[in-house]
């Protein structure tokens, strides 16, 4: 219940916002500072370069921000493990971001109609400083691994994953289920899982990948 309601109104947020992204305040690239710094690449089959950007209020530690989402996704228990995506950070000409945004911002970002979320629209994973920071008051286990779930989720909506659900209670959360929002009687996990690694070899050919691609997420 709580979930459609979520849904129902990113939906009717991002209808709104396709004609009205002139009028909304969306910040220009100057509020960003893309981090400087690169990776080697990691994986194998479509590449994803990104790059990390911080809003340039936030008061942070950049760098080490930057090098907490590389070492998320570069790690071989990440989506490369399924051996159809591959990772590199990039500081210039990449095609994707993933950018550590204020609250309001990711509301305007991502035409939310609140501020508690993160998201991912087109090419942008959005990491909503609150949740990096505080994470959820449900999450039972470590900031550490909250961030890795809160990374591989939206990622995996960048390579095409759509949102799960807790498929039996007691077994482990698949990674695109929206544990920020609840567990569902699922065990938390942070990485994705053998049935989430297969669906990942076959997303180039699944409508569905089409379909999560072009939607919005949020969580
Ligand atoms: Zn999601």
């Amino acid at each position: 219940m709580v979930r459609s309601k979520i849904l129902g109104a990113a939906a009717a947020g991002l209808a709104l916002g396709a004609g009205a992204a002139q009028a909304a305040p969306v910040a220009s690239a100057a509020d960003y500072v893309t981090v400087d710094g690169e990776s080697k690449r990691v994986g194998s089959g479509a590449t994803y370069r990104f790059e990390v950007q911080v809003q340039r209020s936030i008061d942070i530690r950049r760098k080490r921000f930057a090098a907490e989402v590389e070492g998320i996704l570069v790690d071989d228990r990440s989506w490369t493990r399924s051996g159809a995506v591959a990772f590199k950070r990039v500081d210039g000409g990449g095609n994707t971001r993933v950018i550590l945004a204020k609250p309001r911002q990711v509301q305007r970002l991502c035409y939310l109609q609140t501020r508690r979320y993160s998201c991912r629209i087109g090419e942008k994973v959005v990491v909503n400083l609150r949740r990096w920071q505080r994470g959820v008051p449900h999450w039972p286990d470590s900031r550490r691994n909250y961030r890795r779930m809160l990374v591989n989720h939206e990622m995996g909506h960048r390579i095409g994953h759509g949102d799960r659900n807790c498929p039996e209670r007691g077994t482990k959360a698949p990674v695109m289920q929206q544990q920020s929002i609840g567990l569902q009687g699922c065990r938390a996990n942070w990485w994705p899982t053998s049935s989430e690694l297969r669906a990942t070899r076959s997303l180039n050919k699944s409508s569905a990948a089409t379909a999560a691609a072009a939607a919005s997420f949020l969580e």
